[in-house]
């Protein structure tokens, strides 16, 4: 059976816990893989991102852990990469790369999309509305379409995290809709994976994971492959809704979903995984 995330955190960025904390704790809840994925150098906007001296302990950690609990599971050296942040090769050293989107202009500064439901009504506020805010947002993603590094689409529709009770939209709005699959239609042919994320239900702010249900239909209609990753950032949440989760990927009519091996991404039956 599989059991994977490849979406982690650790100290070096914004995470709770260090790399040998966060493998026991997959060890104990019965992972056999796990990447890690700290956010990338994106210094000059997101102080939370590795610098250069975090990134080369971050890695070194990582390759030593892998060897230490080669025996026990399924370790992945990855990156978290903004599309505003340094640009990495997947082959020196990473195994994997995860595309995302965290900011957005508004004028000459960089605003969080993730941050609270007041800064993003101060995007929504800048941009005139929601639906504006929106277009500027997937056309940041729409830049993972030409990264050809990036194998995992992170939270690709991040700007919703406050947006849980529709405060700011309604899910089902057209035009917000064919937003995100514009953007879906581009990278699908670039084989990108949409990654599952069900990070903001661990942080209590949403009950349902990225992507919103609607588009995870349209991904799966449209033939796109996804992962699913609990983006974790706390050990205590590292299968946070997992289980839930599969029920509505399955729901949704994926029958197999991407798992990372040694010589890359295959793809594995969904009655394989815990
Ligand atoms: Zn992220
Ligand atoms: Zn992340």
């Amino acid at each position: 059976m599989i059991k994977q995330n490849l979406h982690t955190h650790s100290l070096y960025c914004d995470g709770k816990n260090t790399i040998e904390e966060m493998i026991q704790e997959a060890i104990s809840k019965g992972f056999t893989i796990l990447g890690f994925s700290g956010h990338g150098n994106c210094r000059h906007i997101d102080d939370y991102s590795m610098d250069e001296e975090n990134t080369q302990k971050y890695i070194h950690d990582v390759l030593e852990a892998k060897e230490k609990y080669r025996d026990q599971i399924q370790i992945f050296l990855g990156i978290e990469q903004d599309v505003l942040g340094e640009r990495f090769e997947k082959h020196h050293p990473y195994d994997y790369i995860i595309g995302s989107v965290h900011f957005v202009k508004t004028g000459n500064r960089y605003l969080p999309v993730d941050q609270s439901a007041d800064i993003t009504r101060k995007i929504v506020d800048y941009y005139g509305s929601f639906l504006n805010y929106a277009k500027s947002y997937y056309e940041e993603v729409k830049k993972i379409v030409n990264m050809d590094e990036v194998d995992i689409v992170g939270h690709i529709d991040l700007l919703t995290k406050f947006n849980e009770n529709e405060e700011f939209i309604s899910f089902e709005q057209s035009e917000y809709l064919k937003l995100a699959y514009e953007c879906i239609d581009l990278l699908i042919p670039k084989k990108k994976i949409f990654e599952v994320n069900t990070g903001a239900i661990a942080r209590g702010q949403r009950k349902t994971p990225y992507p919103h249900r609607t588009l995870l239909e349209y991904i799966y209609q449209h033939g796109g492959k996804i992962c699913l990753n609990s983006d974790c950032h706390n050990k205590e949440m590292l299968d946070c809704y997992y289980q839930e989760a599969l029920d509505l990927i399955q729901s949704c009519g994926f029958q197999s979903m991407m798992v990372l091996t040694e010589q890359g991404f295959v793809e594995k039956d969904i009655q394989e995984f815990l």
